[in-house]
């Protein structure tokens, strides 16, 4: 299954589909975990990101879109993936809708994780990334707000978004993705 994870910076993506890559047994892609290994490494995609990282900004399509889509051209992705962080803004869920498409593929569903800001900004804080700053998170609420939340309608259009709460232990919110992703109702408290 192609599956994505959507939602507010904070919300659990990365957490939550680390767990369902793993249990699905398919590969975990976030463009935001790539791009931190490449600073980390100190390689030249690194030097290339890192100052729109550290503002809280979207890092150009181009170059963002490019990374994803090789991402997903791996074999391990053959059989399905969870993408994490990517698409976030319109161009993007274009591109990737048109790279599938050329593929013969498609995305089956879109989680939407959701949380109350405060719990994200909070929840933010404590995990101390260095682009979890006052200043830099508000940045990335803005950018989510304007470009990255109308992706959500691109999707509702064209696919099956199912929108799951992202507040509570991570095993309970694992477990309300899971039922959503089989379609059963689950207790969303
Ligand atoms: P994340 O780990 O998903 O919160 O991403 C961390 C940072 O990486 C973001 O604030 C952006 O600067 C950059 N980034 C990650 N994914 C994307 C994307 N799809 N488009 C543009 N920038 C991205």
């Amino acid at each position: 299954m192609n599956i994505i994870l959507f939602g507010a910076p904070g919300v659990g993506k990365g957490t939550q589909a680390a767990i369902l890559a793993e249990r699905l047994g398919v590969p975990h892609i976030s463009t935001g975990a790539i791009f931190r290994a490449a600073v980390a490494a100190g390689k030249e995609l690194g030097l290339q990101v890192k100052r729109y990282m550290d503002d809280g900004l979207l890092v150009p399509d181009e170059l963002t879109t490019q990374i994803a889509l090789e991402a997903l051209d791996e074999p391990a992705c053959a059989n399905g993936f969870i993408l994490d962080g990517y698409p976030r803004n319109a161009d993007q869920a274009q591109a990737l809708t048109d790279a599938l498409t050329a593929k013969g593929s498609a995305i089956d569903k879109v989680v939407y994780l959701t949380a109350p800001v405060d719990e994200l900004i909070e929840r933010m804080l404590k995990r101390g990334r260095p682009d979890d700053t006052a200043d830099v998170i508000r940045t990335r609420f803005e950018v989510y707000q304007r470009e990255t939340s109308p992706v959500l309608d691109y999707f509702r259009a064209v696919d099956h978004v199912t929108e799951v709460n992202g507040v509570g232990e991570i095993e309970d919110v694992q477990t309300r993705i899971l039922a959503a992703l089989n379609g059963t109702a689950v207790d969303q408290k």
